[in-house]
Parts: structure tokens; C-alpha cells; sequence
């Protein structure tokens, strides 16, 4: 049986416009002799009806005093919802459909509420349904623990949930459709100059993803990578092909993509930046800090530790949390909130000497000023005010010139 899997995205689903082009896409592989197994996200986004955020703000999200099984039955709803309207509208251009819940689908998860890992997929039903209907629309993000208990499996879910999907039933591709032409080269929403790229590896993609790169979750992209299916990103409102996401480096002859430098470049906004000095012994200082941390589930990044004392960043949803936690251990820490990482991602970086010159120097050149920075082999990371996010972004997709044709890799075929 040749099969698909095919997401599609809030924004895609949130009309009956928005699905009407996703119903053509469903159309269309079958057309082609699949069976398609669709995932989908719940409706819209906040202040549409049924979109997770709306059904959030019913029960006072995040200062509720709901448990976190609840919450997880509530946000199950929204994707539920949008599955049997899907299949609805499906069945009523007369293609044979059904609609199932994630645990219905088989999806079995451990206990962990709101971030729920998923321990497998048993596809038996999907199969059994598949024998009489062309399509099952299966609710994303949500799954069941082994004694039945709804979960769900945190942000970006849906992404994951269709490429545990396309693992489990070993489908010929898994595609993942959204509101943008593909994978770009920078969030289009701040680069107007921003191109899709056509072929990626799972790697960079994965790369990316981390950095804030929301159009996929890095999670998804793991599963396909694992399960070896290839995943395209395409958009909802188009037929062009998207980007392929595969473990190939070599597409086409002459063309290697990891010969890129840079591939792309992500931010994430939303961060605390934390500075504390150190008083008298500075190792004390840095496993106090350190440690409290990770006591209070506080994850650090960008930790900067020097003889005169520490720098880190968090999540600003934790500012005020560790700021006690600092000052009750009696240091004075000094607190700059509306932050934004930007990293400049590539395979490529790591043989290229001077890319950490010219992102300084983009940066510069903009007025912008660099907080701190670090560094890995395929990624380098700068920390910056939120304000200055735009022109940052910018700036380093010119100086890479990734708006050029040069850098996006092969035709996909
Ligand atoms: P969906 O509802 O389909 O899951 P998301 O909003 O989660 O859609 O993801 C799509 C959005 O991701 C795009 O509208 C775009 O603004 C954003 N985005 C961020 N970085 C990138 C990138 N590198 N390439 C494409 N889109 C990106
Ligand atoms: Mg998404």
C-alpha cells in the first residue's frame, strides 16, 4: 500500500478557505494511488474558538489551579475538534474518511502531562480502517498513557506527532504542510529577502529547528531522521514542492548542500539575561548559582563563568523565580530581561575561518550590540536586546547572502 502522511499546520485548518486547500493536497496523493493518513493541529490561533490558546485562557492559563492531567483533557479538544470537521469535510467531497483520536490512532505515551513522550504508535487500527476509507484524520499532539489517561505532547506537537505517524506506518513521505513556501533561510515574518531552501539535511534542519526556527519541531524531524522517511515542509496555499528534508548530502551531481557554510539563520526571543558577582571564593559562587538552578528545573544557557563571576541567561518565564532564589543565597544579581539569541546556523562552519569575524562585524556595522556570544561547531550564537532583533537578522542573512540563488542547494525532483 503506498502511503502518505500529511500535517497541516493551525493557520491551515483555521477556515474553511485554509481547508479547502488542504482537502486539494489530500486530493491530490490520491489521485496519485496513496492512502493518506492526515494529522492535524487545532484551529487557529488565539481568539479563534477552538485553538489550544483560546481553550487555554478558559481555565486561567498559566495562574489556573487546574491539575496538569486536566489541562492535557482540555488542550486535547482543540485537535480533536479539528480532526472530525476535517474528516467531515472530506466525507462531504465524497472521499470514504474517518476521524480518530490520538489514542484511537494507537498513540501510547508516558505520564508526563503537557509534555508527554510518546513510547510508541501501534498502528493496527489505522490499518483496519484503512481496508474501507481512503483517509483517517488523526487528532495531533495527543496520545494516551498505558492506563488511559489523555495527554499531550507539548508544542509543535502535531510535527511530531505526523512523523510518529509516518515512522510507524513506514509511509513514503511524511509532509508537513504550513503557512510559508518551506524551510527559509530566515523567519520570512522579519526577512523579506528570505528564500526557501529546496534541499536540507535533517541535521541542519534539526539545527535549526533548536534555534527557534518554529517551522518544524526539532523532535519531528529526529523521528523521520531515525525511521528514515523522507519529510518535505511545504505550504498549504501552493503546489511548489517545498523543501526535502533528507540524509543525503549528495543530491544531484556536482552539488554537495553540506559544502554550505551557513544555512540559515534562527532566533528565539524571550530571554533573561543573569549576572552575578562574585563576593569572596568564585567557585562557591558558581555552584551555588549553578546548582540552585538546577534545583528549581531553571535551564541555563549561554553561561559565560570567569574569575569576577557569572553570566547566564534563562527563560524569562522564570525571571522573578530566580531572582529569589539569588537573593536568598545573598547575592545581588544583576537582572537585563528582553533579550533574543540569534544563532547563524551551517554544516559548514566549522571549516570556514573568519565567520565569527563577520558576524561581529555585520553586527557592528548595524549599531547593534552584542551581549555575549558563544559558539559550537555548526552554530554560532549571539545574545542581543530584543529591539535590535529585526536589523540583527537581517544583517547576518546579508552578510551571508543567503538571499542568493547560489546557497539554496538543488532543485528538488
Ligand atoms: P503551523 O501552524 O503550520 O505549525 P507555525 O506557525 O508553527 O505553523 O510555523 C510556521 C511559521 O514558522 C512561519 O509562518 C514562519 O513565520 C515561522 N518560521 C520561523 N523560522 C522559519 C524558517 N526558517 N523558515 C520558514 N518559516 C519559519
Ligand atoms: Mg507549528
Amino acid at each position: 500500500m503506498k502511503l502518505l502522511v500529511q500535517k497541516f499546520g493551525g493557520t491551515s485548518v483555521r477556515d474553511a478557505e485554509g481547508r479547502s486547500r488542504a482537502i486539494a493536497h489530500v486530493k491530490k496523493a490520491r489521485q496519485e494511488g496513496y492512502k493518506v493518513v492526515v494529522t492535524v493541529s487545532a484551529m487557529g490561533r488565539l481568539g479563534d474558538p477552538y485553538s489550544t490558546d483560546t481553550l487555554l485562557s478558559l481555565i486561567d492559563y498559566p495562574n489556573g489551579t487546574i491539575s496538569s492531567k486536566e489541562q492535557d483533557l482540555l488542550m486535547s479538544c482543540g485537535e480533536t475538534i479539528s480532526s472530525i470537521v476535517f474528516s467531515h469535510e472530506l466525507s462531504k467531497e465524497g472521499i470514504p474518511s474517518v476521524s480518530l483520536t490520538g489514542a484511537q490512532a494507537g498513540f501510547v505515551t508516558n505520564k508526563d502531562f503537557t509534555k508527554a513522550k510518546i513510547l510508541r504508535v501501534n498502528p493496527s487500527r489505522i490499518f483496519k480502517e484503512l481496508k474501507t476509507k481512503d483517509v483517517v484524520v488523526v487528532a495531533g499532539f495527543q496520545g494516551q498513557t498505558e492506563d488511559g489517561e489523555t495527554t499531550t505532547i507539548g508544542r509543535g506537537g502535531s510535527d511530531t506527532s505526523a512523523a510518529a505517524l509516518g515512522a510507524a506506518l513506514s509511509a513514503e513521505f511524511i509532509d508537513i504542510f504550513t503557512d510559508v513556501d518551506g524551510i527559509m533561510t530566515a523567519d520570512p515574518r522579519l526577512v523579506q529577502s528570505a528564500r526557501p531552501i529546496n534541499t536540507i539535511t535533517y541535521n541542519e534542519i534539526c539545527n535549526l529547528a533548536y534555534q527557534g526556527a518554529k517551522v518544524i519541531h526539532p523532535r519531528a524531524v529526529e523521528i523521520a531522521m531515525y525511521a528514515k522517511v523522507p519529510l518535505r515542509v511545504r505550504s498549504t496555499y501552493s503546489d511548489l514542492p517545498g523543501t526535502l528534508v533528507t540524509g543525503l548530502r549528495q543530491v544531484k551531481e556536482g552539488q554537495d548542500i553540506s559544502d554550505r557554510t551557513v544555512t540559515g539563520i534562527a532566533h528565539m526571543l524571550g530571554i533573561t539575561q543573569i549576572k552575578v558577582q562574585s563576593k569572596d571564593d568564585p567557585s562557591i559562587l558558581q555552584s551555588d548559582v549553578f546548582k540552585s538552578m538546577a534545583s528549581a528545573n531553571i535551564s541555563v544557557d549561554f553561561i559565560n563563568i570567569s574569575p569576577s563571576g557569572v553570566v547566564y541567561t534563562i527563560d524569562k518565564l522564570y525571571t522573578q523565580k530566580a531572582e529569589r532564589i539569588l537573593r536568598d543565597l545573598g547575592y545581588e544579581p544583576e537582572i537585563r530581561e528582553g533579550c533574543a539569541k540569534v544563532s547563524t546556523v551551517g554544516a559548514g562552519i566549522a571549516g570556514y575561518p573568519g565567520v565569527t569575524a563577520k558576524i561581529v562585524q555585520a553586527l557592528t556595522d548595524s549599531g547593534i550590540q552584542i551581549l555575549q556570544s558563544a559558539d559550537s561547531h555548526t552554530t554560532i550564537w549571539v545574545l542581543i536586546k530584543e529591539e535590535d532583533l529585526v536589523p540583527a537578522v537581517n544583517a547576518l542573512h546579508d552578510a551571508f547572502e543567503l538571499n542568493k540563488d547560489a546557497l539554496k542547494g538543488e532543485t528538488m525532483t
